[in-house]
């Protein structure tokens, strides 16, 4: 936690980055810097999510919200419009699984064989280990939620096929 600016001490330099990004924009501000600006929240929006773009549907971004030595792995991912990530499992041997919390926008989360929950800022879900499950923005949104990947032992992530067309489209039905 130490390495992470908090979110109050943050907020006004964020809000005076973006008024001077809506300023130059037109002249020398890159579409994608000034999105930096406009999405991700408190914790920022980071760098293209390169690294998982194979298990993502569309456009994501990742920000370490955690020390590099910390113990409990945080990261704040930000989601375009549509972008989710493919069904997968956060295997563990003991403990493990992943929380997230919604910092920004709007999105889903959905476990196996449940209704997907809509998620706002402020809405925490839990997501077992073991249990297949994605996650994702909402249609007409961007979403950043952080991830907490919890503690244990044994972990492994398990990707698993994309979320179809027609399953995202059954959410807004
Ligand atoms: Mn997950």
């Amino acid at each position: 936690w130490s390495a992470t600016p908090s979110p109050i001490r943050r907020w006004p330099n964020a809000w005076a980055a973006f008024s001077m990004a809506k300023e130059v924009y037109a002249s020398d501000v890159t579409r994608d810097e000034a999105e930096q600006d406009e999405h991700g929240g408190f914790f920022g929006m980071g760098e293209p999510n390169d690294g998982y773009a194979q298990y993502f549907t569309g456009r994501s971004y990742l920000k370490q919200v955690s020390a590099p030595d910390d113990p409990l792995v945080i990261h704040n991912v930000t989601f375009e419009p549509e972008c989710r990530n493919n069904w997968h499992i956060h295997h563990a041997a003991r403990g493990g699984g992943q929380i997230l919390i919604c910092v920004d926008g709007e999105g889903w989360c959905q476990l196996e064989d449940q209704p997907a929950k809509r998620m706002l800022p402020g809405d925490v879900v839990e997501v077992p280990a073991g249990v297949k499950h994605w996650h994702g923005a909402a249609k007409n949104s961007w979403f950043s939620h952080l991830a907490f990947m919890l503690p244990g032992e044994g972990m492994s992530n398990e990707w698993l096929e994309p979320v179809t067309d027609a399953e995202y489209d059954a959410l807004m039905a």
